[in-house]
């Protein structure tokens, strides 16, 4: 795929699955990654950053389980399903993240209880069927990981990206942080 076929491919997967509820949450797909991107441009992320944080989702919108899956005791380990697809075009920095983001709510939920006990509803009921909090093993091996730290700042974006009707900047605002993430923008190929 060239690069602008991947571009077109992820907007082609916005515009066809994006509406989907999320999971429990007053906001659609779309809506929550772009809020979740919005939230890490306004915490100051560098546009890789952001497009980890905008695709972090991603695996949502290219499998075909149901949405409301965890209620019938499924994990649909979206995060590796995303990070599967986008790591053939876009660089660790984007897919590491984003992989990690439910292996850092397990880890938040086991170093922070207050994390723990802030979780919205749906987010208290995935997180048994993705493991609970992490074990002590767990968090070690956590904090080892070299994209441990861009993971908690992604985890924590997403967690604020659930505010029905907050306005954000449409998708095509995000093309260039897409383009910073791109192998090819940084001559880094698999
Ligand atoms: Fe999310």
């Amino acid at each position: 795929m060239t690069d602008d076929e991947v571009i077109e491919a992820i907007f082609g997967a916005f515009a066809e699955r994006g509406s989907t509820a999320y999971l429990g949450e007053p906001v659609s797909l779309t809506e929550h990654m772009l809020q979740t991107a919005l939230a890490a441009e306004q915490d100051g992320a560098d546009p890789v950053l952001v497009a980890s944080a905008l695709l972090h989702d991603y695996g949502h919108l290219v499998h075909e389980l149901p949405e409301d899956s965890a209620e019938h005791g499924v994990d649909t380990l979206h995060e590796e399903a995303g990070a599967a697809w986008l790591e053939e075009h876009f660089v660790p920095r984007v897919t590491e993240p984003l992989r990690l983001h439910v292996l850092a709510k397990r880890y938040l939920c086991a170093v922070e209880p207050p994390y723990l006990a802030a979780l919205s509803p749906a987010s208290a009921l995935s997180l048994g069927l993705q493991g609970g909090p992490c074990t002590a093993d767990e968090v070690a091996a956590f904090e080892r990981n070299p994209f441990a730290d861009e993971a908690v700042r992604l985890r924590r974006w997403d967690d604020v990206g659930k505010i029905e009707g907050l306005v954000t900047p449409p998708l095509s605002h995000y093309l260039p942080a897409l383009r910073a993430g791109l192998r090819s923008a940084t001559r880094e190929r698999r």
